[in-house]
């Protein structure tokens, strides 16, 4: 067979851009259309039926089963006048995709003849038959029932003619199989929580939801190439490849003009969004080369993170038709940035106030911090948590890196915040004024327009950006819900100990602004170690955050831990987010998810290093054995084929380094597969399989360079990052 490579690369040469077509050039045509949404509800719903389900969504009230039948009747006829013929309950299981199972409308009749059906039962429940989705052993196999529940938090979609219900998915015995039960029940927590503290300032507020945009970062490679390497298409990364001459270092991609047939393929990918309700406004090249980013406007946390795990799925779909491959791994190439999901995150009350954005009034701003400084000291309280709830294997490659946040948690808030706090900290309340203004005295005024606003600390895991916090550690392939609900989760409890807190002030009789004062004080005192406002990818920084006693878990199987312990327990517990068997569930499926992606890896490894690696080495080695021998059979000098004399003994290294070392690592993954305790053969994946990895690339990666270029049949990173 010809060298895959030149024919994946010839295919690229080959490439014509396909036509796009938007319904319609005016965005608001068309925004939606694909969507059964409150608006389309109304119009065709019964007001009864429209009234119960908006009293499910703003107060979480059960939908009557007569309600239910009505809504899927209506849901059924939108559908069909679209050319919908199957529907299915879409799920968020812990493989961290996204899961559906289609049924068809259709039911024959007993006269020979068809109708199509869809009852409220269909709508409101379905069993799946999903007994191989990661239970962490909640499910025995054998007693595989799961039930997923229709959330009409999130409005059902149509995704090419098949109707997408948004559910939940959940165990016979009511445990949480997926990503959304735990994220419901933590910005619940939330809602509750932020409310009350909500009445010190204003009674009329009844609702505190928590908005997110999530910021996509990903990459875009041609089909053919993709399909030539086959540790992309089994791992998602590169696992060899020497770094091109050119890569990120002229700093030329970033926000540059868009590529002709990424722009075509962005195109698509934005009108099939927008007709699926995702509110996509932002566009533009990323710093590394053939890497890009995509920005919704911000929506309600639930309906946010659907809608990036929808855009996820719809991204590699819309790909395909442009003949690209979306990567959306951690970590595609070694040598250059890798891809995060920056989740900006607030909280807003029924009212339209963002509890986050500071105010105009002292009254505002005294509510503003509050909010502030609590999450502050949440993010504080449990680091560890929510450096747990971003670990996994490809992020492992980024966090540290020199080009992601580091694994080490902290907060920047910048400067004008952080001196404010300071002052804060060092003020003396005055107890006795009457004069509420007077309160203020020596506590300084926060400014409504912050001036560093776009103060970009881009080495923050944890940045304060005007009136959102962002979380920028998340990786790019994650579900946002996973990180989501511990950061709700974690504010909701600071909350209530502040409300604790202030209310225990006020029955000793202190004013309430002064109660409130006092605990923000207090708060800012204690949570201020992990406050940082400078370079978080320096060494210093990794040593001050060891001196100030903060946490830095480099891997996964070790940031794991916190899912677990004692004090995360409690929070659950308090809160009624896992149980405790959901949490140490979730703890096996990620430690297992964590090393046999390992198992993988090395395995490809291995195969790709005996079947591919060393063959064409060996083939280039033949050839100069054959040049040196022709040579010196005409008798000439040694001199003459020195330069192959030298070529054959290096190649000759290399293989023996690779070779002996995949030996080793494959005894080693041996050893660790028998180990039956899931942290430790996770940690021994991580600290004596993965170890290998590094060492047989470096010479996998000489041979790259030394070999022919003819003959090596891995479309290399020049190939993979700048060829479109
Ligand atoms: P960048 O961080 O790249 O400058 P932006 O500041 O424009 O980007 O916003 C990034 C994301 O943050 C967008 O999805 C935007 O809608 C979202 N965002 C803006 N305000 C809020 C908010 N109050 N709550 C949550 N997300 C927000
Ligand atoms: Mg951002």
């Amino acid at each position: 067979m010809p060298n895959i490579r030149f024919q994946a690369l010839q295919a690229v040469l080959t490439r014509t851009i396909p036509e796009t077509k938007a319904p319609s050039t005016k965005i608001s045509d068309f925004f939606g259309a694909n969507v059964f949404d409150i608006k389309k509800m109304k119009e065709l719903l019964s007001k009864e039926a429209f009234n119960s389900i908006v009293n499910s969504i703003e107060k979480g009230e059960t939908i009557p089963r007569d309600m239910a039948e009505q809504v899927a009747t209506a849901m059924k006829s939108w559908a069909l006048s679209k050319g919908a013929t199957h529907y299915t309950h879409w799920f968020q299981p812990l493989t961290g995709t996204t899961a559906e199972k289609h049924d068809a409308f259709f039911e024959p009749t007993a006269d020979g003849g068809a109708i199509e059906v869809f009852s409220g039962d269909a709508l409101a429940q379905q069993e799946p038959d999903a007994s191989s989705f990661p239970s962490g052993g909640i499910r025995n196999t054998f007693e595989a029932r799961g039930y997923t529940a229709w959330d009409p938090s999130s409005p059902a979609f149509l995704m090419a003619r098949t109707l997408c219900i948004p559910t939940v998915f959940v165990s016979y015995t009511g445990e949480a199989l997926d990503y959304k039960v735990p994220l419901l029940k933590a910005v619940n927590a939330l809602d509750k929580a932020a409310v009350d503290v909500c009445h010190y300032f204003d009674k009329g507020i009844e609702k505190v939801n928590a908005s997110l945009g999530i910021e996509q970062e990903y990459f875009l490679v041609d089909i053919a190439l993709f399909n030539a390497r086959p540790d992309l298409y089994l791992t998602g990364r590169t696992l060899f490849g020497h770094m091109s001459a050119k890569n990120q270092q002229l700093e030329d991609h970033y926000f540059g003009s868009i590529p002709e047939r990424v722009y075509a393929f962005m195109q698509d990918m934005e009108t099939e969004s927008l007709l699926l309700g995702i509110p996509l406004k932002t566009r533009h090249n990323e710093v590394a080369p053939s890497q890009f980013e995509c920005a919704p406007i911000y929506e309600e946390i639930n309906l946010a993170i659907d809608h990036n795990q929808l855009l996820m799925d719809l991204m590699d779909r819309i790909a395909k038709r442009h003949n690209f491959k979306v990567l959306l791994h951690e970590k595609p190439y070694a040598g250059i940035n890798g891809s995060g999901k920056h989740n900006n995150w607030s909280m807003i009350t029924n009212t339209g106030k963002n509890l986050l954005s500071p105010g105009k009034t002292p009254k505002n701003n005294l509510m503003f911090l509050t909010f502030f400084v609590n999450t502050i000291k949440a993010v504080y309280e449990h680091a560890d948590l929510l450096r747990a709830s971003i670990a996994s294997v490809n992020n492992d490659h980024r966090l540290g890196a020199n080009e992601a946040p580091p694994a080490i948690i902290s907060i920047f808030l910048g400067s004008q915040l952080s001196e404010l706090l300071d002052e804060i900290e060092t003020s003396r309340i005055s107890k006795k004024v009457k004069d509420e203004a007077l309160l203020w005295q020596g506590i300084p005024k926060i400014p409504q327009i912050l001036k560093d606003n776009t103060d970009r600390n881009r080495t923050s895991p944890f940045a304060f950006t005007g009136n959102k916090f962002e979380l920028r550690a998340v990786g790019s392939s994650a579900n946002s819900a996973s990180p989501m609900t511990i950061l709700n989760l974690i504010v909701a409890d600071q909350l209530k100990k502040f409300k604790y807190d202030v209310d225990k002030l006020l029955k000793k009789g202190e004013k309430k602004d002064v109660a409130l004062l006092i605990v923000i004080k207090k708060y800012i005192k204690e949570s201020k170690n992990i406050r940082f406002e400078g370079n978080g990818y320096s060494d210093e920084w990794e040593k001050e955050a060891a001196q100030r006693g903060l946490s830095n878990f480099k891997t996964t199987p070790k940031a794991l831990d916190a899912f677990i312990s004692e004090k995360s327990e409690i929070l659950y517990a308090e809160n009624s987010v896992f149980t405790k068997r959901e949490a140490h569930a979730r703890h096996e499926i990620l430690l297992e998810a964590f090393f046999k992606k390992l198992q993988i890896e090395a395995r490809v490894i291995g195969e790709l290093v005996m079947n591919v690696i060393i063959p064409c080495a060996i083939e280039y080695q033949s050839n100069l054995v054959a040049s040196a021998k022709g040579l010196k059979d005409l008798g000439l000098d040694k001199s003459v084929y020195q330069v192959q004399l030298d070529i054959i003994n290096k190649i000759a290294e290399h293989i023996n380094f690779i070779k002996l070392n995949t030996d080793q690592m494959v005894a080693e993954r041996k050893k660790a597969n028998d180990i039956e305790d899931l942290r430790e053969k996770a940690i021994t994946y991580d600290e004596k399989v993965k170890s290998y990895f590094q060492p047989i690339r470096y010479h996998v990666d000489k041979l790259e360079q030394l070999v022919d270029d003819s003959l090596w049949p891995l479309p290399k990173f020049r190939e993979l990052l700048f060829i479109k």
